[in-house]
């Protein structure tokens, strides 16, 4: 245990250093990190990390590496700006226990601009929030990390024993980001993710599917539009088949530990769909993009099946797509979910930490959405801890996170990495 005194100059450079950790944020989210531009605020935060005298790692995710990899997730983009970084920081002795730190860099499109009450990436403070896309998730939750550490060199200390700061791409897509980080050898004691949790720690989480469907029509002019078959019409009835597998979905919620008072823990949604030619014309395809949330426990063999079970289910009742089933690709996400079991003792010290910063109990949520954390916790039997800010709107317009609860959180991330790595001083 570390003494009170240190525990005061940890959490008062905290304070002093936190104007700077707002602008460091709002550097960061300037930088329009969507898939296939990471690149960049990539760059900025190797620099960021470098400064500090972490020993510096970069690379492009290759996917010849991780694609035999069970947790792997399928992909149909260019890998050349997925950029992962990873500093790292050695101890003068190895005395404590290793502990990666974890951000993703990337974030989600933005939506149509005039929903926004001010540009996305151009990040402004109104009270206690600071608004931009991925002003919560999770460049605030990246920047807590390293501020952290920052916090407690000014305190006199560094961590006792190995600390890796990582930025990864591709959380909101794949996961192959922090996969590749495994892959490539990255392993610790603990992990922490800062994700905006609303200042709790999550307990468990569903894994995630990505597939596109594509359905086929016969194509004909609507004035013998009986000759014809649409496609879009098709999709209707393939798309009201899935609502209804989603609703048999959380009516079984009562089966699966952690999710039993969850609201709606699963959500199988229509992200994207387009179809057709012609207006005129009875449409000959449409495709739309699906996103599935499986209970953790179900394969994804298992979720896989029971979804295409759904889908061929609707199509034997139409007429013409009885002999032209629909095509499903998977092409993004085919993570299976965790739970985090209680009592570890990592989960224990971020328990402690959190009541000195909070004066409360820390408590813990159920996360219907993917969680990097499934890659420590299924493939390298390391307990992973998500924990982070107060934060709203994610994925959504006028995203925002609170200030005052990430100053909090980043004191809870210093106070647990001494106590988890142990510390010695500079
Ligand atoms: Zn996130």
């Amino acid at each position: 245990m570390i003494d009170d005194g240190l525990k005061q100059r940890i959490f008062d450079e905290v304070d002093k250093g936190f104007d700077d950790q707002i602008a460091f944020t709002q550097d960061l989210v300037r930088y329009p990190s969507q898939r296939g531009q990471e690149h960049t605020a990539q760059d900025f935060l190797y620099k960021a990390f470098a400064e500090r005298d972490l020993a510096m790692d970069r690379w492009s995710i290759d996917v010849g590496e991780i694609e035999d990899h069970p947790g792997f997730s399928p992909v149909t983009v260019n890998y050349d700006n997925a950029v992962n970084v990873v500093g790292t920081h050695r101890p003068k002795q190895e005395k404590g226990r290793s502990l990666i730190l974890n951000g993703h860099v990337d974030v989600v499109p933005v939506g149509p601009l005039d929903m926004w009450t001010t540009p996305p990436y151009e990040p402004r403070i109104d009270g206690d929030w600071l608004y931009g896309r991925g002003s919560g998730d999770m460049k605030a939750g990246i920047a807590a990390n390293l501020f952290a550490l920052d916090a407690m060199r000014r305190a006199g200390v560094e961590p006792a024993s190995s600390v890796y700061m990582q930025s990864v791409t591709e959380e909101e897509c794949t996961g192959n980001g922090a996969l590749s980080c495994l892959v490539r050898g990255y392993h610790a004691d603990a992990v922490l993710i800062t994700e905006p949790t609303h200042d709790c720690l999550v307990r468990a989480n569903v894994g995630v599917l990505w597939f596109q469907v594509e359905l086929r029509g016969r194509p004909a002019h609507v004035y013998e539009s009986s000759i014809g078959s649409s496609a879009i019409l098709a999709a209707y009835n393939v798309i009201e088949a899935l609502g209804k597998l989603e609703a048999e979905m959380n009516a079984e919620k009562a089966d699966h530990r952690f999710f039993e008072k969850a609201e709606k823990p699963i959500t199988i949604n229509i992200g994207k769909i387009a179809g057709g030619d012609w207006a005129s014309s009875v449409p000959a395809w449409c495709r739309f993009d699906v996103r599935a949330g499986i209970y953790p426990g179900t394969s994804v063999e298992e979720a896989k099946q029971r979804l295409e079970g759904a889908i061929r289910a609707a199509s034997r009742d139409d007429p013409f797509l009885s002999n032209h089933p629909p095509t499903i690709t998977y092409n993004g996400f085919a993570a299976e979910g965790y739970t985090l079991p209680p009592g570890t003792d990592a989960e224990k010290c971020l328990a402690e930490a959190h009541g000195e910063v909070f004066r409360a109990e820390l408590n813990d949520a159920t996360m219907p959405a993917y969680l990097d954390a499934r890659v420590a916790m299924l493939y390298d039997d390391t307990p992973a801890l998500v924990y982070g800010p107060v934060s709203e709107h994610i994925h959504g317009f006028d995203e925002r996170v609170s200030l005052s609860s990430t100053r909090a959180v980043t004191k809870t991330v210093a106070l647990f990495m001494a106590e988890w790595c142990g510390v010695e001083a500079i």
